[in-house]
């Protein structure tokens, strides 16, 4: 039962999309290249670009992306406000 079961998941496995997923590095996605916060957002979810039908090396779709960046802004002028009262 368990061979088989292993055997089932093996075949399920779809090696051309797991091979794919491997180009997700940030290198790679050209439209992230000058970001700000490409570091913190790494070029977004990889989940939410294969269910919005986008290829892993877009850049997230606008209205994700200025969310993305608007968060991280704000978080981080948070943590440099928070900084500043510590060293006070
Ligand atoms: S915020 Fe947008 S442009 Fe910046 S790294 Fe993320 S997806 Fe790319």
């Amino acid at each position: 039962m368990r061979n088989l079961i292993k055997k089932r998941i093996n075949q399920s496995i779809d090696a051309k999309k797991i091979e794919s997923s491997r180009s997700q590095k940030l290198d790679n996605i050209k439209d992230c290249s000058e970001c700000q916060v490409r570091f913190l957002c790494s070029g977004g979810c990889f989940s939410e670009k294969i269910l919005s039908g986008q290829k892993i090396t877009d850049k997230l779709k606008d209205d994700s992306c200025n969310l993305i960046k608007l968060e991280w802004s704000k978080i981080i002028l948070l943590y440099a406000q928070i900084k500043d009262k510590d060293h006070v």
